[in-house]
């Protein structure tokens, strides 16, 4: 079984993420994507963010209607820190250890990951999609990889560039749309965008 994995904020969920999971679906032929919001983001610690059940609520709201798209606790569930690599583990453990893990990211995120908990674990655990966005360029992916993670196979067959329709969406920008008054309605999915508006999200920052 190959499974997307799907890791963000999600403060909120906009479509540049549904795009992004759609496509690695298709061109990956995933059974399913997984959305996991990070409940205590470790390198956003210093970061203001809005209350786990609602970038949760937001994430069930936009994927109503998708039945390969479901939403998952799992860090919520779990103390501490949510490190990509537990959550990694413990989908293993969930749907065994032949269920194969497939983590999409944003070429922004990619880059990142080098930075987090264990990355050639995180190579080891899954197959990684970078998907292409604006402004991030994913020339310096290929150096930047571990040479081998740590089943001792090259990290950079487990790395997959896609190509998606570019969106320059990205959460931060709505936040600030929402503060400044500016349109954000067709950036997330009308359900979203109506639990934006009734709850008075992101007026203060
Ligand atoms: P923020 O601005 O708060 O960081 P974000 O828009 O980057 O929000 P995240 O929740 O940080 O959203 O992102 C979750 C994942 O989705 C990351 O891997 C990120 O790279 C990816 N992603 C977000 N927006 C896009 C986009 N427009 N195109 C492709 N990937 C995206
Ligand atoms: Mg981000």
């Amino acid at each position: 079984m190959k499974i997307g994995v799907m890791g963000g904020t999600f403060d909120p969920i906009h479509n540049g993420h549904l795009v992004t999971s759609e496509e690695a679906r298709y061109q990956f032929e995933l059974e399913k994507v997984i959305f996991i919001p990070s409940a205590r983001p470790p390198h956003k610690r210093e970061v203001r963010r809005s209350p786990f059940e609602d970038r949760y609520r937001m994430v069930e709201l936009a994927l109503e209607g998708n039945p390969f798209l479901s939403v998952s606790m799992l860090e919520m569930e779990r103390e501490g820190l949510s490190y990509t690599i537990d959550t990694l583990r413990e989908l293993h453990r969930i749907h065994g250890r032949d269920a194969e893990l497939f983590f999409i990211t944003g070429a922004d995120a990619i880059l990142e990951i080098l930075t987090w908990k264990d990355p050639a674990e995180i190579f080891a655990e899954s197959q990684l999609i970078a998907a292409t966005r604006p402004g991030y360029p994913l020339e310096r992916l290929k150096e930047a990889l571990p040479e081998y993670n740590s089943h001792g196979e090259p990290s950079t067959g487990r790395v997959h560039a896609m190509e998606i329709p570019s969106l320059s969406i990205s959460s931060t920008d709505i936040r600030e749309r929402v503060r400044e008054g500016k349109p954000f309605r067709y950036l997330v999915p009308e359900p979203v965008w109506a639990y934006i508006v009734e709850n008075s999200f992101y007026l203060e920052r």
